[in-house]
C-alpha cells in the first residue's frame, strides 16, 4: 500500500530528526498533504499508527494539514483552486493549465521534547 510506505518514511524522518536533536520523545508530526497528492488521509493516519509502533515516535500525534490543489492558466495568467489534475481554466475554459500546488506530501514540523 502506497500510504504504508509514506507512513514508514514519515516515522523514519521524524526519528532521525529527534535523534539528531538529542530529543527523547516526539510529541507530534505535522504533515502537509496536497489534495492532488493521491494520498488518502484516513489511510495515512491508519498506517501511521502501525508504523510508529515501537519507535521513538510511538506516542506522536500525526497532524494532517490539507493543502488545496492549485492550477495556473498560462493563457490568462491566473491561479485557481482545483480538485483535479484534469481541469479547465475557470476563466477562459482553456486547457493550458499547470498544476502549481497540492501535489506533494511534506513534513512541515516535528515537535519534540
Ligand atoms: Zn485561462
Amino acid at each position: 500500500m502506497h500510504e504504508m510506505s509514506l507512513a514508514i518514511n514519515i516515522v523514519e524522518i521524524a526519528c532521525q530528526t529527534a535523534d539528531q536533536n538529542g530529543a527523547v520523545k516526539i510529541n507530534s508530526i505535522e504533515v502537509e498533504v496536497g489534495k492532488l497528492a493521491g494520498v488518502l488521509e484516513d489511510s495515512l493516519s491508519f498506517c501511521f499508527k502501525a508504523a510508529q509502533n515501537k519507535t521513538a515516535a510511538e506516542n506522536a500525534q500525526l497532524e494532517i494539514i490539507s493543502i488545496p490543489g492549485k492550477g495556473h492558466c498560462k493563457t490568462c495568467n491566473i491561479s485557481f483552486n482545483t480538485e483535479s489534475f484534469f481541469t479547465l481554466c475557470p476563466n477562459c475554459k482553456g486547457i493550458s493549465i499547470e498544476i502549481i500546488d497540492g501535489k506533494d506530501l511534506k513534513i512541515r514540523a516535528i515537535n519534540v521534547d
